[in-house]
This record gives structure tokens, C-alpha cells and sequence, in this order.
């Protein structure tokens, strides 16, 4: 079975122009996924003269390859950030990403964008640790997000507990990016290859811009940001499945073998199996994930499947603001820990109000900037890999292959035939092509056939 979501075999996004010539631009917009093109339509509403820069295809990165829900339940994540950050900081976080649904809601309206927009509640289970769900129920509550807690699912096995967050919703995300992208002005096929200041190198002629947005999923400069520092990536597998009956909620289990589940048409989405990139060596994700759903929706069918991965932040909040304290007109969206799409909402909301010069109320929970004791950690586990990934033999003598973007011993990942990264997580074909960055370039001469 090939490896295409089920979003981009049923949409086509008409293609846009390349860059030919060198030009000058307010804001240059790397990056042609859900949080470049909601950026550049913000921007352009606000009257600024913007380009968005995509070395493939609008949605062609992790974009593509989600489960599109359109939610501010990101896990249990609010008692933790009250625990971490405190009640006024963790309330930035709440509302921002329920605007974000509304935004979506309202722009969707209001462009009337046919992208299977349909709101309905978001559930997190457990089989085992409902006290962990009450928990979060009440901080989500004191924060302002109204929720359920029940012992009932529609799921075809009992839990102990559910968590239900009202008025969230899922969509087409390739449909959404169709119409959106029609508004704004993308140049495909056009990749950054170095910044120089204010001036972007493509492969296709210079773009000069007052101010530049990294929307490129893992921003790819080193230096300064550091964000290789702070950041790792983690994959995870999705199957659709037809056969298995109709659930109107969204679900997402937090048990270890817990499963997220939504639906869209006739088929159920059913997603697992996440591990940091690099780290899949014995393969057999989407076999696991098909036994759980034969064990579960006795009779189902398995019609595509697919993969992605996101970006993982130390404290798990989106790093979104100034790129770095010394670049005062680079910006950043990233670390969306596998919920980029109220995220990527959020970025455009706040990096709009930012280059409007306006202050945002969210600002402060998303800074990049953000300083935590706790967080040392976490940056010295991040540190441990990339020690880990760069240490051995020199490449030529072991007969390894290495990362084009610091160094690090590559895997070998049997799912999905490629090499993978398990510091940054990269990714090159069997070919030696690249995949997935903050890699910029593919494996060249070290390329090596499987
Ligand atoms: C399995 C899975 C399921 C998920 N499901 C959900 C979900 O249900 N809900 C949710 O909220 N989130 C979900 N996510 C997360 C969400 O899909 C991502 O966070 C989001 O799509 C990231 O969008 P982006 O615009 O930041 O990145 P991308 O979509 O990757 O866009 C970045 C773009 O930048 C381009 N680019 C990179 N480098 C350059 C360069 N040098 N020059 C020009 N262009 C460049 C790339 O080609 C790419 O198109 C899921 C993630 C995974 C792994």
C-alpha cells in the first residue's frame, strides 16, 4: 500500500508560480504548510505585502500527513502548565488556542471554505488513570475551557474514565489550504538555501525582506536560535479504516497503547506508534495499529495508510515569537508537538499582532525566549542524544552514514525505507535523498542504496 494520506489523494492545490526573478517583499514567509499560508492570509489582510517561499508544494511537509483536529486539547497539558508556569501563564496558552478555533470557524465562514469543517467534542480516555482526567478536567476548567467528565465512550471498549472538551472541531486541511492559498501570494519550488541578514538566497534568484518568518517546520539556521538545542522530533502512523461504523467525537487515548481516533466520510483514522524519529529500527507501526483495530472494529478494513512527525519543545509549548534576541526582524513558529493546527493559528495571530507592532496578549507563554530552571533537564537529555548521535568511529571508517545537518549517526528505519535522524530528526530516502529537515541537503556522495 502506498504512504498517501487520504487528503492529498482526494485534493489537488492548483500549482503556483516559481520565483524568477530577485525581489523585494515586507515579509518573506519560508515554509508553505498550515502555518506559513494562515500567516501570509493574516498578513495580507493587515495590508502587508507579503511572499511565501515553499521548496515543494503548498502542504507537501508534515501539513499532508496530520489527523486535522482542530482542537485546544492537546493532551493533558494544563495541569501541568499551571504546576509549571502558573494559572496566568496557562491561561495564555487556553485562550489562545480557543480563538484559534474560532478564527478558524469565523475565516472559514467568511470565505466560505468548503473543507468538511465539523465541530464536535474532542475526548481524551483512559483505561487506567481517570484521576489523572479529573485532574486535568478541573484545570482546563479553572482556565476558562469548558469540559465533561464521563465514563462513557463510543468506542468499542470500556474505559475509565473520558474527558470531553466541547466545541472543538476537525477538517479537510488540504481543502482549508486550497482556497486559502488562492488569496495570497506563494512562490513553490523556490527553496531558502541561506539567509544573509535581510536577504534570502534561493535557488531561484534573491528576495530582499524587512522581515522573515520561519514557518519551515524545524527552522533550519543553527546559529543564533540554538533551536537544535531545544528541540527533537517525534513520528507517529495513522490508518484509515472502512468498515468500522461511525463515532461522531474525536478521541485520544493517554494510556501507553492509547489511539487516536477520528472520522471523516466513510472511514475511521486511527493513530499510534510514536517514537522520537531514528528510533524505529524494528519497524511494524502500521501492523501494530491494524491488529488494534481488528481487535476493536471486528471486520474493518484497512484503506491507507501514512506518517508524520513534529517537532517536540523542552517544556511542550510551541516556540513562537522572535527567532532570536540578536535578529530583531527573524521570527519563528515551531514546536508544535503534533497539535500544528490551532497552533499554526496561533503563530499567525501572534506573529501578525508582532509585525504590526502590536502587543498580543499570548505573547509571553509562546516567547521562544522563555527562561526555565526545569527545562535544564530536558536540554541536557536533548544534549545526551546529540553527544550520543555524533560519537564512534569516524563515518568513513565504520561505513555509516551521517546526518548533512550536524553529524549525527543516521538509522536505518524498515517501515518507511529511509534514514532517519535520531538527534534532529532528518530524514533521506534510500537514495540519499532529503526527506524531512532541519537537513538542507541530501546525503550526496554518502549515498548508499539499501
Ligand atoms: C501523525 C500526526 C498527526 C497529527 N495530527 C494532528 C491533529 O489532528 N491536529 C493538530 O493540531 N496537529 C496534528 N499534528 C501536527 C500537525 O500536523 C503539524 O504540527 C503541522 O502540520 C505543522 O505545520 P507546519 O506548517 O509547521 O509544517 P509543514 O506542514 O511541515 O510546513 C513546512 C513547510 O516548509 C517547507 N520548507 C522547509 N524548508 C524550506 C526551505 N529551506 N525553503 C522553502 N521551504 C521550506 C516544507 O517543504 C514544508 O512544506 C499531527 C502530527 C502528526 C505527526
Amino acid at each position: 500500500m502506498d504512504r498517501t494520506s487520504v487528503w492529498r489523494k482526494d485534493t489537488s492545490i492548483a500549482k503556483c508560480k516559481e520565483l524568477d526573478a530577485d525581489l523585494k517583499t515586507d515579509t518573506a514567509i519560508i515554509g508553505g504548510g498550515m502555518a506559513g499560508i494562515l500567516t501570509a492570509y493574516l498578513l495580507k489582510e493587515e495590508g502587508i505585502n507579503c511572499v511565501v517561499l515553499e521548496e515543494g508544494r503548498i502542504g507537501c511537509g508534515q501539513t499532508e500527513n496530520t489527523t486535522a483536529k482542530v482542537t485546544s486539547q492537546h493532551n493533558c497539558i494544563y495541569d501541568t502548565l499551571i504546576q509549571e508556569r502558573g494559572q496566568r501563564i496557562a491561561k495564555q496558552y487556553a485562550d489562545a488556542n480557543q480563538s484559534a478555533i474560532q478564527q478558524y470557524r469565523a475565516l472559514i465562514q467568511k470565505l466560505n471554505i468548503h473543507c468538511d469543517w465539523s465541530e464536535c467534542d474532542a475526548c481524551l480516555y483512559t483505561k487506567e488513570q481517570a484521576e489523572i482526567l479529573k485532574r486535568e478536567g478541573r484545570a482546563a476548567e479553572s482556565l476558562g475551557i469548558p469540559t465533561r467528565f464521563s465514563e462513557y465512550t463510543e468506542l468499542p471498549f470500556p474505559v475509565s474514565g473520558a474527558l470531553y472538551f466541547e466545541g472543538q472541531a476537525r477538517f479537510h486541511p488540504l481543502k482549508f489550504l486550497q482556497a486559502l492559498s488562492a488569496e495570497i501570494n506563494v512562490y513553490e519550488n523556490t527553496k531558502v538555501i541561506k539567509l544573509d541578514g535581510n536577504l534570502l538566497l534561493t535557488n531561484r534568484g534573491n528576495i530582499e525582506a524587512k522581515k522573515v518568518i520561519f514557518a519551515s517546520h524545524y527552522p533550519f539556521v543553527n546559529v543564533p536560535g540554538y533551536y537544535f538545542l531545544k528541540m527533537h522530533q517525534e513520528r507517529s502512523y495513522v490508518i484509515a479504516v472502512k468498515g468500522a461504523g461511525r463515532v461522531q467525537n474525536m478521541y485520544l487515548g493517554i494510556d501507553e497503547d492509547g489511539l487516536s481516533v477520528r472520522p471523516y466520510e466513510d472511514m475511521l483514522f486511527i493513530g499510534g506508534g510514536g517514537h522520537r524519529t531514528g528510533e524505529n529500527i524494528k519497524g511494524g507501526q502500521y501492523r501494530r495499529l491494524y491488529r488494534a483495530a481488528q481487535r476493536y472494529w471486528d471486520g474493518c478494513k484497512m484503506t491507507a495508510c501514512w506518517s508524520a512527525q513534529d517537532c517536540m519543545t523542552l517544556d511542550k509549548v510551541p516556540y513562537i515569537g522572535r527567532y532570536a534576541q540578536s535578529k530583531s526582524h527573524w521570527y519563528v513558529a515551531t514546536g508544535f508537538g503534533k497539535w500544528g493546527m490551532t497552533s499554526s493559528m496561533v503563530s499567525a495571530m501572534i506573529l501578525t499582532d508582532m509585525i504590526c507592532g502590536r502587543n498580543n496578549p499570548w505573547q509571553e507563554v509562546f516567547s521562544p525566549q522563555r527562561k526555565k530552571i526545569k527545562q535544564m533537564g530536558a536540554l541536557a537529555n536533548e544534549g545526551g542524544h546529540a553527544v550520543r548521535g555524533l560519537s564512534g568511529l569516524k563515518p568513513e571508517a565504520a561505513g555509516e552514514l551521517r546526518c548533512t545537518h550536524l553529524g549525527c549517526r543516521l538509522t536505518w528505519n524498515p517501515e518507511e525505507e529511509s534514514y532517519d535522524c535520531p538527534c534532529h530528526g532528518s530524514r533521506f530516502d534510500k537514495n540519499g535523498n532529503k526527506i524531512d529537515g532541519p537537513a538542507q541537503c541530501g546525503l550526496g556522495e554518502k549515498r548508499r542504496k539499501k
